[in-house]
């Protein structure tokens, strides 16, 4: 990986060839066995059944800026092409200061037409989200990320202020948008197809849950993120800009034709892994052992 990220430096996981295509599994290493089993279900739908058939040819997705300065904030929007922004905001370590000078830039960079999000990961209490957010919504914010942990504080928050929210963190296994949308905690759903079990798995999910639905990526090669892409293609309604624009964050991939956006779309396609580019990239070993196991118990 080019930065840290939930502390990791080095991205893994294990590829799939089936008569469909290329799968990827590659759940973080913390998730045990029954997590795995979802991501698992995931890959061997991209490579054993292929995915149904997509209602758009290119989805809309957010140049994402983490918490770096205005000077680079605005940088990495001018030059993403984007005409969305999701903007990491209360950084451990930062001042709102900070987090609002950031903001500040980035809508400089989109204009006025521009959209932009902020990403709070649930580091807020509620009453400071609601004081904050309504500082920093005079940058006209689209909707915020997981402003607090919980989903009574979300709910909290969504009674007490005008900012859109979105469940990101909150929403990790199947059965939780069904939760989120029972505690009236957001107005979006943020929902990664690994996790839920594949593009099938994800469509059923986010129709019970009926939210509008934000697909975002789990960091994944291009083998991956084509399965997140599918279903943000085959979603009957996709109001908003998805956060699949992520294989910058990857110092390499696995793919000739990278799954990276031109002018803020992702075209919709299923990229093949080239074999002996694949074989060429040392620096792309992983421990084989502990990853079949790793599928093994998943299969169980
Ligand atoms: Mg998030």
């Amino acid at each position: 990986m080019r930065t840290r990220f939930r502390g990791q430096t080095v991205r893994e996981g294990v590829l799939l060839h089936g008569p469909a295509g290329w799968g990827e599994f590659s759940p973080f290493p913390e998730y045990g066995p029954r997590e795995c089993a979802r991501w698992l279900a995931c890959a061997r739908e991209a490579a054993f059944e292929g995915w149904p058939a997509p209602v758009r040819a290119s989805v809309p997705v957010n140049a994402t800026v983490p918490a770096v300065g205005p000077e680079q904030a605005h940088e990495i929007v001018r030059r993403s092409g984007c005409g969305t922004a999701k903007v990491k905001v209360a950084e451990r370590g930062q001042s709102f200061a900070e987090d609002l000078a950031r903001v500040e830039a980035v809508r400089d960079a989109l204009g006025p037409a521009g959209k932009l999000r902020v990403d709070v990961n649930g580091a807020w209490e509620v009453d400071e989200a609601v004081r904050r957010l309504k500082e920093l919504d005079r940058f006209d914010l689209e909707y915020v990320e997981q402003p607090c942990a919980t989903l009574a504080e979300l709910a909290a928050v969504r009674r007490a202020c005008d900012v859109p929210v979105a469940a990101d963190e909150s929403i990790r296994r199947a059965e939780d948008p069904l939760r989120v949308r029972a505690a009236e905690a957001a107005d979006i759903a943020v929902v990664k197809v690994q996790p839920l079990g594949g593009v099938r798995a994800a469509l059923r999910v986010v129709e019970a849950c009926g939210l509008p639905a934000v697909v975002s990526s789990a960091v994944e090669t291009s083998v991956g993120l084509a399965a997140g892409l599918a279903l943000a293609a085959a979603l009957p309604e996709l109001p908003y800009a998805c956060g699949l624009a992520t294989m910058a964050l990857l110092s390499g991939d696995v793919v000739e034709d990278s799954l990276v956006p031109l002018d803020g779309m992702l075209a919709v396609r299923h990229p093949e892994v080239n074999f002996h580019h694949l074989s060429d990239m040392s620096s792309f070993q992983i421990d084989s052992p502990s990853w079949l196991r790793r599928m093994q118990e998943a299969s169980l």
